[in-house]
């Protein structure tokens, strides 16, 4: 059975990925810079610690070429990588520090490092987003074949951490494929560009819930009578985004961008599921109940390509939301 890296093994995506990959009898090695994050990733998979499957290796900053150097000296076997590691905090001071080029460089370092000296690997599977996709013309049918046109200089705007996080997805994902046109490295690359990931983690810290469970989080640590702040997008389940991942390595996927979303989301989309759940009702905000079409984003979204290859069974919003809001419910209680 293949040896797979996953980078960034503590993140909220990476935790399921990691689960999907030992179900499908993959060894792991995730790469943590957290240790409290560690230890709690290593006690969910406390047997698969214990059994060798998973091996947890520390990579203190992805950008830190020597780290991935050791790593893939250490574990000459691994076949396949997939890199998840990516700063998603909108806490952004410096963006090209804190932003920009963790993600650029961070890309361009496991690339180079797994060409020079990781020679079984077949296939880089890389995390990007829908938001390297998006176009700000309403007529753009956005579908796999559309780029962001943020320049550089507008990715790195001070002040603008929504830019700069765009732009982080838009320039990684542009370094990973000019490393593959330039490098020719014995492996492919696929793209993994999900919408907003919603969905229980392997682990939940409620103290450090990840940027886009927010969304739901919001709705549930609010009051009956509140105003949530109205956010839109879409929505993939983590659990079929990590899937996604695995499901990629295949060559048939072979530099493909995969556009992730399975809906359109709204908060009253969410306010409305959480309302149906016995212990939340008549305790959170309702919003205006029938007013979603009026919050919907109106980018025109188009995965037909993706959802024709990955022929998934996509989980609906309201398993993502319910699934999340039990797991906080649980932990609150
Ligand atoms: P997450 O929970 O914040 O995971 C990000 C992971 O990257 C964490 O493990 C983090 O380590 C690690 N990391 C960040 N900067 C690092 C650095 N400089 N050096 C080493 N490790 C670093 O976020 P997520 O939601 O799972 O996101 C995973 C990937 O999906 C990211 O590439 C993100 O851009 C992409 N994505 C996410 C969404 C979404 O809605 N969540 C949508 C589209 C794309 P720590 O655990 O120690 O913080």
């Amino acid at each position: 059975m293949p040896t797979t890296l996953v980078t960034g093994a503590t993140g909220f995506l990476a935790g399921h990925c990691v689960d999907q990959l030992l179900k499908d009898g993959h060894t792991v090695i995730g790469t943590v810079r957290n240790p409290s994050k560690a230890e709690r990733l290593a006690e969910a998979f406390k047997s698969e610690v214990e059994s060798g499957k998973l091996e947890l290796e520390t990579l203190k900053d992805i950008q830190n070429e020597d780290e991935f150097e050791a790593i893939f000296k250490k574990h000459p076997e691994i076949d396949y990588i997939l890199h998840t590691a990516s700063p998603l905090s909108f806490n952004v001071t410096d963006p090209e520090k804190d932003m920009l080029q963790p993600a650029i460089r961070g890309t361009t370092a496991v690339l180079k490092q797994a060409k020079a000296h990781a020679p079984n690997v077949k296939k880089v599977v890389i995390t990007s987003s829908i938001a390297a996709m998006m176009n700000p013309d309403p007529s753009h049918v956005h579908n796999e074949h559309s780029w962001n046109p943020m320049t550089r200089e507008q990715a790195a705007q001070k002040g603008n951490p929504v830019a700069n996080y765009v732009g982080s997805k838009i320039f990684a994902e542009k370094a990973g494929l000019e490393f593959l046109n330039d490098e020719k490295p014995n492996f492919s690359i696929t793209w993994i560009n999900p919408a907003y990931i919603l969905g229980p983690g392997i682990t939940l810290d409620l103290g450090a819930i990840n940027a886009s469970n927010q969304l739901i989080s919001s709705v549930l640590e609010s009051k009956l009578g509140e105003e949530v702040k109205v956010q839109s997008g879409s929505f993939v389940d983590v659990r079929d985004c990590a899937r996604a991942h695995v499901v990629a390595l295949q060559p048939k996927f072979d530099r493909k961008r995969l556009m992730l979303c399975t809906a359109k989301v709204c908060t009253q989309d969410i306010e409305d599921i959480c309302n149906k759940i016995p212990e939340l009702k008549g305790k959170i905000a309702v919003g205006t109940p029938g007013e979603r079409e009026k919050q919907l984003s109106k980018s025109i979204m188009d995965p037909s390509e993706t959802k024709k290859l990955l022929d998934f069974e996509w989980i609906p919003l309201d398993k993502s939301v319910t699934d999340f809001a039990k797991q906080w419910l649980e932990i609150k209680q």
